[in-house]
Parts: structure tokens; C-alpha cells; sequence
């Protein structure tokens, strides 16, 4: 690598930079064409322009890199990461942003392995692997170390310089185009991934250490006879206008339906995600106090012990993202039950396996005040849908078997979707055929889902858009609830009420306080107004 021989550091930042900026932004300039922000002799030197300026601001963040030992690291890293992230907005129409990045980092590789599929392969091979290989041979000729600060300095100016004068040179359109298609911002690659990853980093260092106890003064009424048994199961992935019984022209939720539960129409979630909504619903802050403090605080499951009931976390998924960190929780994937699971990964009625010996290895003095089990669902996690319903359940076929979702007719993705959905409402009906079975206990379960699905409208794939640009499908969840008669005399709420208030909506916020709510637990942070259930409750 020394001696005269090789091109200057320079050379390869605007070599790589152009490439990432032109061919890397694939998806941000089908997304503008489609958007019709590239027509015509003015749209087209937009479009240069923004090229330009993406590129430019690649080489002043690449000029900061430009020494000997770190300039290839970063530039093949970056072309990885445009690279993957181009796969995933063109495949899925997705994009990155913060919590899309968080949700890679909290991707165990079962969830990996869904979406890996030739496609990938081939956009990675073409569009990160080949031009990091020419990276990596190229012959680069760096200088000592003071005359390659002062050229990186030059160059770090220049570029800021350049990406300055065509901001100002095409603010009107820019700022006009950002303005209408907001999702665009989180398209322009390698910078969202950049931005993202700083941004997810940059939140432990805003939050204060350690972690705030919450409803310690939480208590039950004394002295109960027939303790509750509460059954939570958070759902995965559940489109509200999916389920038969929210309305739905096809036979997803025979079980639910026989079983006489009451759903709510217009539920709306805290965010589009696993990683946003699920420490979300479990938090009292709600949606609008939340952000970034999920971790600030403990969660329901801490104030439900306070209050001395029995609670346990059964995961079905890729954890409970902090909400179970400090309560009883206890994980199937490592089960290996021989029918339900299947390379680690197993269906939903893992759950109900074991069930009586878990209940009965609870502490009895708090299980005689209340039980709150939570089953966390793999529900109709996607891409691969037709992985979560085992054969007898696909009533609906053909059925999408692709990880690649454009693969399929949209018909045959519906049905992958829909019977999960039907082998979910198996695992519903069957955990209320459970708790129909436990005499010594009132019993109730709660069924809500922590975010929507797009299934190809628009062509839009899978959830995670930004929640202000988000469809409805995204965020439009079932809640359902289904109580025992014994569950509907001592809580005075009944289930032809809640009934009645179908069309009212609720949100997530809502949550928190129902389920504190339901178990008839006292403390200063229950709020009676978003106590879903209050407005039944006869007292
Ligand atoms: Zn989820």
C-alpha cells in the first residue's frame, strides 16, 4: 500500500459517494417517480441536484474517515448498509427510521432467516458486495498523517460548501417535496441508516440512570374468596378488520364468536412496531409522554406485583422488550414440544401446554389475592405468515408461502394471513376453554394486538412506518374481551355493555388502567377516565 503507486483517498470518497448517491438510492427515486417529483427538464435537474447534495454529504462524513485504517472499514459498512436497506424499501416498501433500526438490532436470527431469500442475496451481491470488493482492492495512496488532515479538512469544506449552495439552490422544490412526502426523508440511503443508528444510540445518554419504581403503594381488597385469574394475550401483528368478528366477510373467528366476547371496533395502537408499542401499552406515560423514556420507568407487570398478585410472562416471541425484566417470565422457544415447534421457532398453542402445573407452581399467598398470566404471541408475525397456523387451520387457500411477499398474488397473501389469524382465534378459544375449566378462580381474558399489518395496499408490505405517515392498517388493532360469568358479577362489569360501547374508540393508552382496572387494584397511578372498562364497572 506505500509508495507512489494507488489514487489519493479523495478519489475514492467521490468514487463511493456518487455510487451510494446515484445507484445506492434506487428506492428514493422509483418512490419519486412514482410520486411524479421527477418530471420534466426541471424535475430531472431536481433530481440531479438532490443526487448531488446526498452525495455530498456522504463525502463530508466520509472526509472524517479518510485515514489510512478506517477509510475502507467505513466505506464498505456503508455500502452494506445501502445496500440492505435498498432490498427492504424496494421489497417491502418500508423504511429506515430509529425504530425500524431498533427492531433489527432486536431481531433474533429465527426472525432473520424469515426474510432471508434470493432477492436479498442478489441486491446485496450486486449493490453492496461488488463495489465493496472494488473498494477493497483499490490501491489508495495516503500521505502522512498532517497533509492528510489538512486534505481531509479541505475536503470535509468543499463538501459542506457544495451540499450548502444546493440547498439553497433548489430550496423551493426540496422543501416543497419533503413537505408532501414525508416518507422520502426516510428513504435517502445511506443517511437514514446513519441517522437512525445515531439516533437509537444516542438515547441511553438522554435518559437518567436506573430505574424508577412505579405504583409502590399498589394494593388488592382483602379477604377474596374466588381470586381473579386474568389471561392477557398480547397479540402480534393483528389486523383489527382481519377478524370475523369485528366485521370481516370471511370465517376467521368462529371460536371468539361462540365464545360471546365483546370486541372493540376502533382501536388504535401506540406505535407500529413490536420495539414501540409493547413497552408503550405496558407503561403509564401513553403514547404522547413515551417517547424515549420506555425505559425510565417500571411497567405494569411491576405495579401488578406491588400490589402482591401472582404474575408470569410466558413468551412466545423475541422477548418482552423490558416490560417482564423484573417479574416471573419464562420463554417456549427452548420447549422443543415435537408437534409445535419447529427450528426453534413454535405456533401459539405452545402456551397452553403445561398451563395447570405453571398456575400451580405460583406462590399461593399472592395467587390468593389474583393471577395476571400474560402470553406473548407470535401471532401472525410476517413476512412468513403461512409459518403460524399449522395445516388443519389453512382454510383459506392458496396460501402465500414466500418470504418475498411480491412473489405471491395478492389473494394467496391474504389467506397466509387470514388463517393465522384463524389459528389465533383457535388459541383464544381454547385459553378461554381453559379458564372456563378453573373452578377455584373468577376468570377473564383480554386479547390485544400491538400493531396492524399493510398486506399490499398501496404497495405497502409488513408495519413499521413512521407513525405519523403510517396507513390505518398499520395501526387499527382488535381488543377483545371475554369475561366469566363469576369475572362479570364481582367486577359489576358486563359484557353486554362493554357491547354497547363497541363503536366508542379507544387507543393503547387505554391499557394500562383497564387491566389495573379489571384486577381491581388501588393506586396513584391508576386513572379511572382511561380505565377502558370504568364506564361498566358498576361502582
Ligand atoms: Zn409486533
Amino acid at each position: 500500500m506505500n509508495g507512489t503507486a494507488g489514487i489519493r483517498p479523495l478519489w475514492l470518497v467521490i468514487g463511493a459517494s456518487l455510487w451510494m448517491a446515484t445507484i445506492g438510492n434506487a428506492a428514493l427515486w422509483g418512490e419519486m417517480r412514482a410520486h411524479e417529483a421527477l418530471q420534466g427538464p426541471a424535475g430531472w435537474a431536481f433530481g440531479a441536484g438532490l443526487a448531488l447534495m446526498v452525495a455530498a454529504c456522504l463525502s463530508a462524513i466520509l472526509s472524517l474517515l479518510a485515514w489510512r485504517w478506517t477509510l475502507k472499514p467505513a466505506l464498505i459498512l456503508l455500502l452494506a448498509a445501502c445496500a440492505a436497506a435498498t432490498h427492504f424499501m424496494l421489497a417491502y416498501h418500508v423504511v429506515i427510521d430509529s425504530s425500524m433500526v431498533v427492531n433489527v438490532l432486536q431481531t433474533d436470527t429465527h426472525e432473520a432467516l424469515a426474510l432471508f431469500d434470493w432477492h436479498l442475496l442478489a441486491t446485496l451481491g450486486l449493490l453492496g458486495l461488488l463495489p465493496a470488493a472494488a473498494v477493497w482492492r483499490i490501491r489508495v495512496r495516503h500521505g502522512g498523517w498532517p497533509a492528510q488532515a489538512g486534505r481531509n479538512l479541505a475536503m470535509l469544506a468543499a463538501s459542506l460548501a457544495l451540499a450548502a449552495l444546493l440547498a439553497l439552490l433548489s430550496f423551493q422544490p426540496l422543501s416543497s417535496t419533503m413537505r408532501n412526502h414525508k416518507q422520502l426523508r426516510y428513504l435517502i440511503n445511506p443517511l437514514n441508516t446513519i441517522y437512525a443508528l445515531g439516533h437509537a444510540a444516542s438515547k441511553p445518554l438522554r435518559r437518567p440512570p436506573g430505574v424508577a419504581v412505579l405504583g409502590a403503594d399498589a394494593h388488592v381488597p382483602d379477604g377474596r374468596s374466588r381470586p381473579p385469574l386474568l389471561v392477557l394475550v398480547l397479540g402480534e401483528t393483528g389486523r383489527s378488520g382481519n377478524f370475523g368478528v369485528n366485521g370481516y366477510d370471511r370465517p376467521t373467528t368462529p371460536e371468539l364468536e361462540r365464545h360471546g366476547v365483546a370486541s372493540a371496533l376502533h382501536a388504535t395502537s401506540c406505535g407500529t412496531s413490536t420495539a414501540a408499542s409493547v413497552p408503550c401499552m405496558f407503561s403509564h406515560l401513553g403514547r404522547n409522554g413515551f417517547d424515549g423514556r420506555d425505559r425510565d420507568y417500571e411497567t405494569l407487570m411491576d405495579v401488578l406485583q406491588h400490589a402482591g398478585l401472582a404474575v408470569l410472562w410466558i413468551d412466545n416471541q423475541s422477548g418482552c422488550k423490558g416490560v417482564c425484566d423484573r417479574i416471573p417470565h419464562v420463554d417456549t422457544a427452548a420447549l422443543n414440544h415435537p408437534h409445535l415447534c419447529a427450528a426453534g421457532q413454535c405456533l401459539d398453542g405452545i402456551m397452553l401446554e403445561g398451563l395447570d402445573q405453571r398456575l400451580a407452581a405460583l406462590p399461593p399467598e399472592r395467587v390468593a389475592r389474583g393471577v395476571v398470566l400474560v402470553m406473548h404471541q407470535m401471532g401472525s408475525h410476517g413476512p412468513a405468515y403461512h409459518l403460524r397456523s399449522p395445516p388443519a387451520f389453512k382454510k383459506f387457500l392458496p396460501e402465500c408461502t414466500s418470504a418475498n411477499l411480491q412473489d405471491c398474488s395478492r389473494a394467496e397473501l391474504v389467506n397466509a394471513y387470514d388463517n393465522s389469524i384463524a389459528y389465533t382465534d383457535h388459541v383464544l378459544g381454547s385459553t378461554i376453554d381453559w379458564l372456563e375449566r378453573q373452578q377455584g378462580f373468577d376468570t377473564a381474558m383480554l386479547y390485544v394486538a400491538d400493531h396492524g399489518e399493510s398486506l399490499g395496499e398501496n404497495n405497502l408490505y409488513l408495519h413499521g412506518m413512521p407513525f405519523s405517515i403510517a396507513p390505518e392498517v398499520q395501526k387499527h388493532v382488535p381488543w377483545i374481551t371475554w369475561l366469566s360469568p363469576g369475572f362479570e358479577q364481582r367486577s359489576g362489569i358486563a359484557t353486554e355493555c362493554l357491547r354497547g360501547r363497541r363503536d366508542l374508540p379507544l387507543t393503547h393508552d387505554n391499557y394500562f388502567h383497564a387491566v389495573l382496572g379489571l384486577m381491581q387494584v388501588s393506586t396513584a397511578v391508576y386513572d379511572r377516565q382511561l380505565d377502558a372498562y370504568a364506564p361498566c364497572a358498576a361502582h
